[in-house]
């Protein structure tokens, strides 16, 4: 007998990285910035015309598209906003990927993609990345029914040169490419620069990492205007208000302090680079990163142990139990001091 539950829409969800919330904890489970977010922005907050929540927000969020584009020099026509990238991402998912041909994403890599794909029922498939975690370019250059690149990749924290993206993005000018630019601002080379020369780019990025704004949700996606107007023709047949009046005005005013931004981002880079040779020095393994994080594997010693023991210590890093990866473990860069607390107790614990 059918019953109801034959028509649900099974999926299996995203499980997201935890959030415990201990007094001491050091937290380098999620790639958030340790770091608070632009003073402006908490201004922004603080003297909110709370009368002003009585009315629904801007649906097309104008002040926040207009601000985005001219950090980048675009015109706002080619500027789409959403909650988080997550949901930036979700939408271009559900707007380009309409074929019966399979995504291209790789094997190990930001591991929302095959869940949205499945929740769409997008056929994909998942080449493998070299035993040195590098994509090759190779794989991408073949019929397909779209592609997503993060750059750099999430968890190995691995560039890959513009140049070489740009292969892939001229290589298949009937898909979309969606290059999603999460950890970009940590070092890498943005592919902002192409959108002039290619109509099938989308590039995404978000606030939540560079910009110290995961808790308020403020993700973007930059290409031409007929890609924008697909998207936008998407959500708002979804949700037409997706950024509520909090993240509207926090938003702006996070993209004016250009100043604050660069000095964030630099000191980040300055303890991930001493993180690196500390971690080298302990004996872990690991391929370069560009991003806010390490994906590091210590030779002597299980990932998994190493992820217990540290919680133990109040100390969270992320940990996959996933085909080649469960030997990893992820490690979000946090400010020196907790860096330095989590190197010591690395340096005691693998004697
Ligand atoms: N892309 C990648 C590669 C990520 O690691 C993340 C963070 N989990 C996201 C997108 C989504 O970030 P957010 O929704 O906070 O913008």
């Amino acid at each position: 007998m059918q019953t109801w539950e034959d028509y649900v829409r099974k999926v299996v969800p995203y499980t997201p990285g935890e959030q415990p919330n201990r007094p001491n904890m050091i937290k380098l489970n999620t790639n958030e910035n340790p770091y608070p977010p632009a003073p402006g922005a908490a201004r922004a907050l603080r003297e909110l015309d709370l009368d002003s929540l009585r009315r629904y927000p801007d649906p097309a969020a104008g002040v926040l598209v207009e601000a985005i584009g001219e950090y980048y020099g675009l015109p706002k026509q080619q500027v789409f906003v959403g909650v988080g990238s997550d949901d930036v991402l979700a939408m271009s998912f559900l707007t380009f990927f309409n074929s019966k041909k399979p995504v291209l994403f790789p094997d190990i890599t930001y591991s929302f993609y095959d869940v949205w794909a499945d929740l769409y029922r997008i056929p994909y498939e998942c080449p493998p990345l070299d035993e040195n975690f590098q994509i090759l370019t190779e794989d991408y250059l073949r019929d397909c029914g779209g592609i997503v690149i993060p750059n750099p990749n999430a968890p190995t924290g691995v560039e890959k040169p513009l140049e070489e993206l740009e292969r892939i993005i001229a290589g298949n000018p009937e898909v979309i490419v969606i290059i999603d630019e999460a950890y970009i601002d940590f070092g890498g080379t943005s592919a902002v620069s192409l959108l002039p020369k290619y109509e099938n780019l989308l590039v995404v990025q978000t606030f939540s990492k560079s910009r110290s704004l995961a808790g308020m949700r403020i993700g973007y996606a930059m290409g031409n205007e007929k890609l924008i107007r697909y998207l936008n023709d998407v959500k708002y047949s979804f949700n037409s208000y997706t950024m509520d009046v909090t993240a509207l005005a926090a938003g702006v005013e996070a993209l004016k302090d250009d100043t604050y931004f660069r000095e964030t981002l630099q000191k980040i880079i300055n303890t991930r680079e001493r993180t690196k040779r500390e971690l080298h020095r302990l004996g872990f393994v690991f391929a370069d990163s560009k991003s806010n994080f390490i994906f590091a594997s210590h030779p002597k010693c299980p990932a998994k142990e190493i992820f217990e023991a540290l919680k133990k210590e109040d100390i969270y890093v992320r940990y996959f139990q996933k085909p080649r990866i469960d030997n990893y473990l992820r490690i979000s860069i946090g400010t020196d001091q907790e860096m330095d607390v989590l190197l010591g107790f690395l340096e005691d614990y693998l004697k």
